[in-house]
């Protein structure tokens, strides 16, 4: 990924691809407004005059342990596992500081993506809705982290003059229901958009932020996940939220946040997933309202994180249960 093609066109062309562009994503209703400020402005920097250095790199990259995917590094340059990495034998994988959403601090941009599927699609007003909760989920998580004295920011808010290229939509031609096997086809989808589509570095060039990932939001009922980097697959981050949960009622935010935290390399703390019982167990008996165990589903979020999920985030660096239970070691 060089560069971008849309270089070198005129003042005039450049007003109607904006203006082209932000009635084709169809979110925010500002895009007439911002294309007349850009004609003004001789000097404001739009997409058509950002140019990536040729090795973009706004990641430390880390060579595999083998070069078996030559392809994913060149064309993806985020941190990946460390070849002197210890391999686990308990089979929990991490995706902390790894990825395109590697580690919680500083700047990180949450791009929306709104999915038309056969059977629906949103609603300028549903839009809206789901940013509202993203919001909600980052401010939970921007507030917690400052608690425990880390800075963190979310880039998201695709309502604002400017942001429009962190929202856009997708089609497919396949239904999202719980009777189809939709995901393997989605998530092949969604790799290609975050590919192609979607320039993850030219994103953070632009923003300035250390790191990326996609929400991208089904209008349908269903069980919201992400889509981690652990050393395999596809590094550039992303999540699956839908907008009604597996019972048909309106999602919350708490769970949008467990999901965004799961990028950065938070695990999922409930009985049977990734833990030993003896771990849950313990979980629940000293942190029965931690956000990666349970999500109690009343609107507002009112899970705590713990210092057990702060520490796989890397907020803090160490916590006396890894004693006990080696497994909870990030
Ligand atoms: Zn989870």
């Amino acid at each position: 990924m060089g560069r971008l093609i849309k270089a070198g066109l005129t003042g005039v062309t450049v007003f109607l691809w904006i203006l082209m562009a932000g009635l084709l994503t169809g979110c925010g209703s500002r895009s007439g407004e911002i294309a007349e400020e850009t004609v003004q402005d001789e000097n404001i920097e739009t997409e058509a005059t950002i140019f990536l250095p040729e090795t973009a790199a706004p990641f430390p990259s880390a060579a595999t342990s083998t070069s078996a995917a030559p392809a994913v590094m060149l064309a993806a340059p985020f941190p990946t596992v460390p070849p002197d990495a210890p391999v686990r034998t308990d089979g929990i994988d991490g995706s902390f500081g790894i990825g395109s959403a590697s580690v919680l601090r500083g700047k990180n941009i949450l791009v929306s993506l709104f999915l038309t599927t056969p059977d629906n699609a949103f609603a300028e007003e549903e839009k809206e809705i789901c940013l509202q909760r993203l919001k909600e989920a980052a401010i939970y998580i921007e507030e917690t982290a400052f608690g425990y004295g880390v800075e963190t920011q979310f880039i998201l808010d695709w309502s604002e003059e400017n942001s429009q290229d962190l929202c856009m939509e997708k089609k497919v031609d396949f239904s999202i229901s719980d009777d189809s096997d939709f995901m393997d086809a989605l998530d092949e989808a969604f790799a290609q958009w975050t590919e192609e589509d979607l320039s993850y570095e030219r994103l953070l060039q632009e923003y300035g932020a250390d790191g990326i990932a996609t929400c991208m939001f089904v209008n349908a009922p269903g069980r919201s996940y992400a889509i981690v980097y652990d050393g395999e697959d596809n590094v550039r981050e992303s999540l699956v939220m839908f907008v009604r949960n597996d019972k048909g009622t309106e999602e919350e935010p708490a769970v949008y946040a467990h999901e965004i935290l799961h990028v950065f390399g938070a695990h999922d703390l409930y009985r049977g997933e990734e833990y030993s019982r003896a771990v849950t167990d313990y979980i629940a008996a000293n942190y029965p309202d931690e956000i990666m165990r349970s999500v109690a589903g009343e609107g507002r979020i009112s899970e705590q994180i713990s210092r057990i999920t702060a520490y796989h985030l890397g907020w803090i660096d160490e916590i006396p249960e890894t004693e006990s239970f080696p497994e909870l070691i990030r």
